[in-house]
């Protein structure tokens, strides 16, 4: 049996970080499985439809470098968007209906949330084509239903407790249920891996495979994400959408490892993957069934570590992105490639750079904090020296420090503090090296002239 997974959201416009760790999962499941891995549209719910919603979502995913088998343009069991498969639940939705496992209701004229169900099939089959219509489906009312889920194992649902539910709406539509069940099975699915919220979605879904004969795929439900406080992440209570994780600056394989650990870990304490190493280390059977914390200290940590590892080239491209976004221009003389050689190994996300930009920025305008100081001639020191070099190293700087201690007695602080106040008006911040690195030659004996 080919392995088959599929990741169906809806399209609200935006991914949430939990829907980015459900198709992160289905990917891997599929890759380990030599499997296919399908998108497949939920957007069965004609009253939440968002512009460019599936374009975006794609977008998004592909540059997660999560590439789908099939998807909307590409595969052979489509349609792969819902709404584009109304004929296909129809043909269903009469089968049931004929077979006496679903029934339509008609509406009353003067209360139309009054529901007439008609069960003699002739006349329903007759009145929906005169009528408007929704149609349930008969639920099993004296049975227990236990089903076993591969991450919780057997859970048992009472029948009766769950009412007739509607899988065609009266605009034509399916109900989540049904289209994905449905589709489901058209389309081969052979695990299904998906957000604890819909177990309780469950035995509608297996009663109809039940009454449909078809056989049922393997259910894994992931656990919930969870705010620090316990409580449900979501939208309200602040950023959950991928596309705002990544025009914040944070990275995308830092932003999937997180997400990975969301709910998983290995056999032993490695925390860093790519996902090429989880394809390899992922364990389906290793997800924990209680809620994930969303800890955002440890994603800026990972995402810390991500750009400490990734090269200047890469994070150039990502940086000028985001200036260009805030309208940020640098002046001509920093080195944007220097700036982020300094950075990296300072920063959690690829914004905090900014803040960096802002220091070196800082031109010095009132000199009396450093009145006490001997300044002048550290100064003109220093200008003579850098005059004479064509460009600096850390050598260099470290040699002048010492011969400043020789020739002037001037040492630590006292050196240290006008120095950085002179260069960029602070009295603690970057090494001096660092900040005649990014400044440049000629800026740096420009701000110690104005100094003195
Ligand atoms: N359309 C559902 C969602 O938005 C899919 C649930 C499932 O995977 O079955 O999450």
């Amino acid at each position: 049996m080919k392995v088959r997974t599929r990741f169906a959201p809806s399209p609200t416009g935006y991914l949430h970080v939990g829907g980015l760790r459900t198709a992160l999962y289905n990917y891997l499941f599929a890759k380990q499985h030599k499997g296919q891995f399908i998108l497949r549209i939920e957007d069965t719910d004609q009253n939440r439809l968002v512009e460019n919603a599936i374009q975006n979502l794609q977008k998004t995913l592909n540059f997660c470098s999560l590439e789908f088998d099939e998807y909307p343009d590409r595969g052979d069991f489509g349609p792969y968007i819902q709404s584009q498969r109304l004929n296909i639940y129809k043909k269903y939705y009469l089968h049931l209906i004929e077979h006496s496992f679903a029934y339509p209701c008609f509406f009353n004229e003067k209360n139309p949330d009054l529901l007439f169900p008609e069960l003699d099939i002739k006349k329903a089959l007759k009145k929906m084509k005169e009528q408007p219509f929704v149609v349930k489906l008969c639920m099993d009312k004296d049975n227990e239903l236990m089903i076993k889920d591969g991450i919780r194992g057997n859970i048992k649902f009472d029948l009766n407790l769950i009412d007739d539910p509607i899988i065609i709406k009266s605009d034509g539509f399916p109900t989540y249920h049904f289209a994905n069940v449905i589709d489901d099975h058209l389309m081969n699915i052979t695990h299904v891996i998906r957000g604890e919220e819909w177990i309780s979605s469950l035995p509608i879904h297996i009663t109809l495979y039940k009454v449909l004969k078809w056989s049922i795929p393997k259910f894994y439900h992931l656990p919930l994400l969870l705010n620090e406080d316990k409580s449900k992440l979501s939208k309200r209570q602040g950023d959950v959408a991928v596309e705002d994780f990544l025009s914040k600056g944070y990275l995308k394989d830092a932003l999937v490892n997180f997400v990975a650990l969301l709910g998983w870990h290995p056999s032993n304490d490695d925390e860093i993957f790519s996902l090429k190493d989880l394809e390899n280390v992922f364990e389906i059977n290793r997800v924990n069934k209680a809620g994930a914390i969303f800890d955002i200290k440890k994603l800026n940590w990972m995402n810390s570590l991500y750009i400490r590892n990734s090269s200047e080239k890469y994070l150039l491209v990502h940086i000028k992105e985001i200036l260009k976004k805030e309208n940020l221009l640098i002046p001509e003389n920093f080195k944007l490639t220097k700036i982020i050689q300094y950075s990296k190994s300072r920063i959690n996300t690829l914004y905090d750079i900014i803040d960096i930009i802002k220091i070196f920025e800082g031109v010095p305008d009132n000199y009396l904090k450093i009145d006490n100081y001997n300044y002048k001639d550290l100064f003109a020191y220093w200008i003579q020296f850098l005059k004479k070099a064509d460009d600096v190293n850390e050598d260099m700087i470290k040699n002048l420090i010492t011969n400043t201690a020789k020739d002037l007695n001037i040492a630590g602080k006292n050196l240290f503090i006008p120095l950085r106040y002179g260069l960029i008006n602070v009295e603690h911040g970057p090494d001096l090296f660092s900040i005649i690195n990014i400044l440049g030659i000629n800026e740096s004996i420009k701000r110690l002239e104005n100094g003195i």
